[in-house]
């Protein structure tokens, strides 16, 4: 394989496009990578180290992809760019006057501002030890000197889909910034220790064997040797990262990672090839195919054990990113004194309800409640009371109506429960059974014990051919309602409509 080090003739760039922002540069390509074709921006990438020749030869290497590069020859300068400037990556050197690579890599990591740029360390090949403790520093993965092109490239594009990824999930939860993301993350740091669950996809016991012994200290090791089986077991059981050694005498290794990529339940799995020195067309296809990592034999344990850490590590990571954001959605749609659905999520969810009801020629019927004299509760006893009574008034929603049925607060004390595949009548004797429940049970009180006599007003609407939109049945079911209170509250009434 070729070495960016060795190899100072790299394609010329295009250098007159854009103005520069680091002195050292007159300009800086920022067009689109060609093959990426997702539209990714062009990721700027900080390359650091003491002596300006491995700067310039892996800038070379970088530039001639297309990426954006700033360089800095020490530790201070380097902290100063990421703090002034939005990097996407770091290339950083350990052996450096003054601050070396694992302070800078420290600071880094603990700067919330700078935590989640990825940290590749660049290290001497004979000093294993630095690649454990660049890890402790938090890096997120690291090459040896001299750099192969292969390697600096793939590990760099596999770490900038990580990082486009992390980031697509972050902006989604500016959306609920009070939420604590930070709280978040930081609670899983406490999970750094445990042992991560990695499933090992290997033709040969031996080799097996070696391998789970090399990640005792750090990972439960499930070993199998049938590929369509280990696909299975992938699938059903929460592994957190799968090897794949690609020493099967007649089984295509690819093959299982393409499969493993389009499942629906580990496409976020991250993968990791084992391949041998040589191996470079596979190990192309392997990334293209959206392996995450590879490591070649004979394998370094120390490089194993640093490689899986870092996968898992990520993994868990963007699992929780992908929770926060499920939690962000279902704050959005929820109100957060019942958690009945919002009304903007009624508002979303009764249009597709209305056109599937349409289109099966289905009927679909929509109740709303209203609090009789609510107004009184919070006048005489206090608003508190007043929600505690929304609250009890919920929850007998919610044990009246079937799961298929949509029920949501849909404002002050008034309530929606959209009923698919119900006809009016059923519809009707819902509302009824609805308006028993809350007539014949006195809320309770917390605090004053007090026991509160409430009664609810009742409008149906049902979707018949004349009821053309979502709207018309949601204002005939209010119709009905007014009718119901102007009748003497405490009653149902369906849209005669
Ligand atoms: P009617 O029988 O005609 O429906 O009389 P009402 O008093 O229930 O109706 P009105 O619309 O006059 O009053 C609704 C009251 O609901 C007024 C408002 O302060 C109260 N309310 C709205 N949202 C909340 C809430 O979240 N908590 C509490 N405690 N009260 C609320
Ligand atoms: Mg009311
Ligand atoms: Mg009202």
């Amino acid at each position: 394989m070729r070495s960016a080090f060795a190899r100072a003739d790299a394609k010329p760039m295009s250098r007159s496009r854009f103005p520069c922002r680091n002195s050292s540069r007159r300009s800086r390509p920022i067009l689109a990578t060609p093959e990426d074709g997702k539209g990714m921006m062009t990721a700027r990438i900080l390359v650091v180290d003491d002596i300006p020749a491995n700067v310039k030869l892996l800038e070379a290497r970088l530039l001639a992809e297309y990426f954006e590069v700033l360089t800095a020859e020490d530790g201070l300068k380097a902290l100063a760019i990421c703090a002034s400037a939005q990097v996407d990556l770091i290339l950083l050197d350990i052996m450096m006057p003054g601050m070396d690579g694992f302070e800078v890599c420290e600071r880094l990591k603990s700067d919330p501002r700078t935590a989640h740029i990825p940290v590749v360390m660049v290290t001497a090949l004979d000093q294993p030890a630095d690649r454990v403790r660049g890890l402790k520093a938090g890096a997120d993965d690291f090459l040896t000197k001299p750099v192969n092109d292969l390697q600096l490239i793939s590990r760099v594009k596999s770490l900038l889909r990580l990082k486009t990824l992390s980031d697509e999930l972050h902006m989604r939860n500016e959306t609920a910034r009070n939420f604590g993301i930070d709280d978040l993350l930081r609670a899983g740091d406490g999970r750094a220790e445990e042992a991560g669950q990695v499933l090992l996809v290997d033709g040969r016991a031996n080799s097996q064997e070696r391998i789970i012994r090399t990640l005792k200290p750090i990972a439960q090791v499930v070993a199998m040797s049938d590929p369509q089986a280990a696909l299975f077991e992938a699938a059903e059981r929460p592994f957190e990262l799968v090897i794949v050694n690609s020493n099967f005498d007649d089984y295509d290794p690819l093959r299982l990672c393409s499969q493993l990529r389009s499942l629906e339940r580990t496409r976020f799995l991250p993968v990791l090839l084992v391949t041998e020195q040589g191996a470079d067309d596979m190990i192309i296809r392997a990334l293209d195919l959206g392996v995450n990592d590879y490591v070649i034999r004979p394998i370094d344990p120390n490089e194993l054990v640093a490689r899986c850490l870092t996968q898992i590590r990520r993994k868990r990571y963007n699992d929780r990113l992908r929770a926060s954001v499920q939690h962000t959605i279902e704050l959005a749609v929820t109100d957060a004194l019942t958690g009945l659905n919002n009304r903007r999520y009624l508002d979303n969810h009764l249009k597709i309800l209305f056109d599937r009801s349409l289109a099966r020629a289905r009927p679909l019927s929509v109740l709303i409640a209203d609090i009789d004299r609510f107004k009184l509760v919070n006048d005489t006893y206090g608003h508190d009371a007043g929600d505690e009574v929304l609250k009890e008034f919920a929850s007998r929603i919610r044990s009246t109506v079937r799961g298929a049925d949509l029920a949501c607060r849909y404002g002050g004390e008034e309530f929606v429960v959209v009923m698919p595949d119900t006809p009016a009548d059923v519809a009707a004797g819902v509302a009824e059974r609805l308006r028993a429940a809350v007539e014949n049970m006195p809320v309770r009180l917390r605090d004053s014990g007090v026991a509160l006599n409430i009664t609810a007003s009742f409008g149906i609407s049902c979707r018949l051919e004349t009821v053309e939109t979502p709207e018309q049945l949601m204002k005939q079911a209010d119709r009905a309602l007014y009718e119901a209170k102007r009748a003497g509250r405490n009653r149902v009434v369906a849209s005669a409509a």
